[in-house]
Order: structure tokens, then C-alpha cells, then sequence
């Protein structure tokens, strides 16, 4: 069955599980008058709930993490109905909203807190202190492939920074997002400090232009770069966390079976739909036979489709299934060799996509140079691994990447050009909110997630206040050839 296409009446928005094409529910779609609105009132909001003070504002971000606990098979059900994930990769994803609520709630006041810093020798008469203040509103734009996963990023580091927020998600999932602004203000009541503006492009263009303090966006890197064109009018800074061409590298003496169950999974989870999966294997010669005989018996053994059995279910998209289809087409037709599947495995016009594995793909073909998001692993073989770094290198995108050794993998690890690495594991650094996540390169820029998420949606301000008159007076125009002879000669001894 294909996915729904989100259309409605004019200004309605409908939401559809693509399993069934069945509609879900019925949204509007916002127009620029209301986003302002929706700024409007979260603006309003932001005064009070920044001056809650950290300590006030983990009590209500806890209590919205315990309900969010209670309610996860609510979460979970329409996770799986609006994307079409199955019940344990919807069930993943609210795990990781959980905690990664909890991280931001509890560590805000620790990382944002006032600090003092050493004033230096010249200012020795100072004391210098660093604020991170609530930048006021914060725009959260979503996809649609973790709709609760991806978006909480921001939006609880911007809260629990001490922002209200607008949340634009993606026209293909309102209803979760609808879900998490409901669930926060049940919590909280008074204001809402989570408003959520319904539509599709247009919506989010309109929360772009819509004067707040900062934007935060996921999703492609060609919407990435109309979001910073638009936020550049303000100017509005910005998140962009965008698509990645993740590489997982196996070194000939890695644990091919981990390695070999880990790119299956990381490939073909959610089919292929995550931001971070494994879309390119670049595996040492030395075990490159037994990894690619291990992957393919994995991946030809997973169910797909909407039974309760399924591996993973279909395309959220309607649009996927084309685009996965003529990447497969352009890598054979380069010369690649299909040893699962085909081009016969996506269809368009149906939403399951069955596993496929491609081999010896030129490194100029689609499926190596743009985003498959699709349940596709191309399998190349390295004479070593400074080979598979250097292919990994050359993406534009550099988002996260895989590293399989024993012995070298964070020496690997570390010659990526890549904002995340997961040695002996893959997408393990999605699970620890402690980290920073983001990307460099057309992955975009900027981080959620970790101390760096929550200092991403504060404004530093840095503070001196004189403390007792200095001995030297240079900040002025009463300072003579002396006091600056005097400052010269002092620099020379402490720092020549
Ligand atoms: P899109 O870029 O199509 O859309 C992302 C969001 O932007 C949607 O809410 C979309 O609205 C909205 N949007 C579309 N046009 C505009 C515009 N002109 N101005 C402002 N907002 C706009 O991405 P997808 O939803 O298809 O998500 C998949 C992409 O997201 C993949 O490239 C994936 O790699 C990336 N991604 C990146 C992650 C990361 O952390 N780096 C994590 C997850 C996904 P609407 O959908 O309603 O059209």
C-alpha cells in the first residue's frame, strides 16, 4: 500500500498510516498569520518560564518525562501508525526520548550555570564571569523518519535552557507532534510553553521568517539550505542537522559476524530511514567473502511489510520507494552487482522496499554520492583501511560513521571527517545524550544534544566588573608614555 500523500482540503492537513493508507486524523495547516501568532504567544510565554530558574524547571521537564514513561505505548502506537515503523523500532525510538528528556533536564543547571573565569594578568583587577542566558524562542523544524526521537533533541535542551518553542513537524507525522505539546502542557499548565504549528514546506518557511531567536532544523540538506537562506533575513541563527552517507569501515581484523549483524541492522533498521544508518561498507579484502557471504544470509532472511513478524516495515514516503529504485537502477547500470535484490525490490507505487545489497559500486554512482534512505547497502571492498578513510572522506556529507577493529578503531575512528563514530558498534552515540550530535560538512552544522545542545540554545554573555582601581591605567586617555612603557616591559618579562 503506498503511503498517504498529506493533502487535504486547503487548509487541512491529513495524516495517513502508510501501512494501510488509512487517515489517522485531520490537522490544519497553518498559515504565516497563524505562525506568528503561535511566536506571538510562545514569546509571551517566555518570560515566565525562563524566570522559573533551572531548579523549576526540572521539576516540570521530570514530571513531563515520568508522563511520557506512563503513556509510552500511547507514544509508541502512533509512532508506528504515522511512520509505519514496527512496534520495536517505534518502541526504540521512545526509549531514547526518554532518557534523552531526562539528560537535558538534569544537566542544565551544571552546564549552564554562571561560571568564573581567570581574568588574565593585564585585568588582574577584575573579575570575569561567563551567563548563558534563555535565548526567548526557539523554532524546532522535524522530519518525519523520528518524529519523536529527533525533535525532542531540541526541544528539551531549548526548554530546559529556558526557551519556549514553536515545533514544525513534518506534514507526514502532526499527530506526534501534536502528542508531545499536549503531553508537556498536561504537566505544566498556565502557558503553554511547547506550541506546535501544523503544514507542510510552507509552514516551516513561515517559522523561518517569523522573528524567532533561533531556528533548529533537521531534515534534507536541500530544505537545510532554504531554511539558513530564509533565517539569513532576520538574521536568525541556526541548527541544521541534514542528511548523511554514513560509511561503516571493517578492518581485517574485526569481529565480522558483530560487524556483519551490526551493518544489516544499521542499513536496514526502520527501512533505511535514519539519518545516521549505514548506507556504504568499505571492508578490509583480508574478510571482505565472509562479511558480505554474513551479510547477505542476514538481510535476505528479514521479513518486511506490516505483519506483526516484520523486520521493518514500509517507506513512510511515497516518494522513497522512486528514489531508492533509480539509485539501485544507476548503480547496475554502472557496472555494481546486485547480490540481494534489485531494482524489482522497490517499486514505486508501493510503500515495502525488500533488502538489497549491492557490491562493486563505482564511487560516482548515486547510491554512494546522494542519501538512499532506503533499505540499501552497498558492500565495497579496501586493499586497507587508509583506503576505506579516504572514501569515507570523500562524501560532502559527514555525518556519523562505523568503525569494526580490534585494535585500531579509535585511531580510525579519529581520521573521520564525520561529527560522530561508533567503534564496534553502529549508532551507539544516538543512545548516549551525553554526547554531541551533529555532523560537518552538507550534514550541516551546529550540535543537539550534550552540553554543547543545551549552550546551542543559550546566549553567552561575558561579564567583567572591576573590582579595585589598577595600578596601570591604560583604558584611558589620561594614560601617559609611562603607564604604557611600563605595561610594554611587564609584557615582555611574563610573556616574551
Ligand atoms: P525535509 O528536508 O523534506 O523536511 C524537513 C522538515 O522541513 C519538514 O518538517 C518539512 O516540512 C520542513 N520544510 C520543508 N520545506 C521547508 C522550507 N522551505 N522551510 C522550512 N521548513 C521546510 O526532510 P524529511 O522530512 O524528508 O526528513 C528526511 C531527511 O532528514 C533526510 O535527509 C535525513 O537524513 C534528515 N535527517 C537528519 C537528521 C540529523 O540529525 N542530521 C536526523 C533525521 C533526519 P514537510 O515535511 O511538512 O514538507
Amino acid at each position: 500500500m503506498t503511503g498517504g500523500a498529506p493533502t487535504g482540503g486547503a487548509g487541512e492537513l491529513v495524516s495517513f498510516d502508510p501501512r494501510d493508507g488509512r487517515e489517522l486524523g485531520r490537522y490544519p495547516r497553518h498559515s504565516p498569520a497563524d505562525v506568528a501568532a503561535a511566536v506571538a504567544a510562545a514569546r509571551r510565554a517566555s518570560s515566565g518560564w525562563a524566570g522559573l530558574g533551572h531548579t523549576e524547571r526540572r521539576r516540570r521537564l521530570d514530571a513531563w518525562r515520568r508522563l511520557v514513561v506512563r503513556r509510552v505505548p500511547e507514544l509508541v502506537q502512533l509512532i508506528s501508525a504515522e511512520t509505519g515503523k514496527t512496534t520495536a523500532d517505534a518502541q526504540l525510538e521512545a526509549v531514547l526520548v526518554v532518557d534523552h528528556l531526562r539528560w537535558a533536564a538534569a544537566h542544565a543547571a551544571r552546564v549552564l550555570r554562571r561560571r568564573r573565569v581567570f581574568p588574565g594578568l593585564l585585568m588582574y583587577n577584575h573579575t570575569a564571569t561567563v551567563d548563558h542566558h534563555p535565548l526567548g524562542v526557539v523554532g524546532v523544524i522535524g522530519p518525519w523518519n523520528y518524529p519523536a526521537f529527533i525533535p525532542i533533541g531540541p526541544i528539551a535542551h531549548a526548554l530546559a535552557a529556558g526557551n519556549t518553542v514553536v515545533f514544525k513537524p513534518s506534514e507526514y507525522t502532526p499527530a506526534v507532534g501534536a502528542w508531545l505539546a499536549d503531553t508537556l502542557d498536561e504537566v505544566i499548565g498556565g502557558p503553554r510553553v511547547l506550541e506546535v504549528v501544523f503544514g507542510a514546506g510552507d509552514t516551516g518557511a513561515a517559522l523561518c521568517s517569523a522573528g524567532v531567536d533561533k531556528v533548529a532544523f533537521t531534515g534534507s540538506t536541500a530544505t537545510g539550505r532554504r531554511v539558513m537562506a530564509a533565517c539569513a533575513q532576520g538574521p536568525t541563527p541556526v541548527v541544521l542537522e541534514c542528511g548523511g552517507k554514513d560509511a561503516m569501515l571493517v578492518d581485517r581484523d574485526a569481529d565480522v559476524a558483530a560487524a556483519a549483524d551490526a551493518a544489516v541492522w544499521g542499513g536496514l533498521s526502520n527501512a533505511g530511514q535514519t539519518c545516521v544508518g549505514v548506507e556504504r561498507v568499505y571492508v578490509h579484502e583480508a574478510v571482505a567473502d565472509r562479511f558480505t557471504a554474513l551479510v547477505v544470509e542476514t538481510a535476505a532472511a528479514l521479513r518486511t511489510g506490516t505483519g506483526p513478524g516484520a523486520d521493518f516495515g514500509p517507506m513512510t514516503t511515497p516518494e522513497q520507494p522512486g528514489i531508492v529504485q533509480e539509485h539501485i537502477r544507476d548503480a547496475l547500470s554502472r557496472g555494481a552487482r546486485a547480490l540481494l535484490g534489485g531494482p524489482d525490490s522497490a517499486r514505486a507505487g508501493s510503500a515495502s522496499v525488500r533488502p538489497v545489497v549491492l557490491t562493486d559500486v563505482p564511487e560516482d554512482a548515486l547510491v554512494m554520492t546522494e542519501e538512499t534512505f532506503g533499505p540499501v547497502l552497498v558492500i565495497n571492498r579496501v586493499a586497507a583501511m587508509e583506503e576505506a578513510v579516504e572514501r569515507t572522506n570523500r562524501s560532502v556529507y559527514g555525518l556519523g560513521a562505523a568503525v569494526y577493529s580490534r585494535s585500531a578503531g579509535t585511531r580510525i575512528a579519529r581520521q573521520l571527517r564525520v561529527g560522530m563514530v561508533s567503534v564496534n558498534s553502529v549508532l551507539a552515540f544516538s543512545g548516549v545524550p551525553a554526547l554531541p550530535f551533529g555532523g560537518t560538512g552538507a550534514s550541516g552544522f551546529g550540535r543537539v544534544h550534550g552540553p554543547e545542545g543545551l549552550r546551542e540554545f543559550a546566549r553567552t554573555q561575558s561579564v567583567t566588573r572591576q573590582r579595585v582601581r589598577p595600578f596601570l591605567q591604560p583604558l584611558s586617555f589620561r594614560r601617559g608614555p609611562r603607564t604604557m612603557d611600563i605595561l610594554l616591559r611587564l609584557v615582555r618579562t611574563v610573556r616574551g
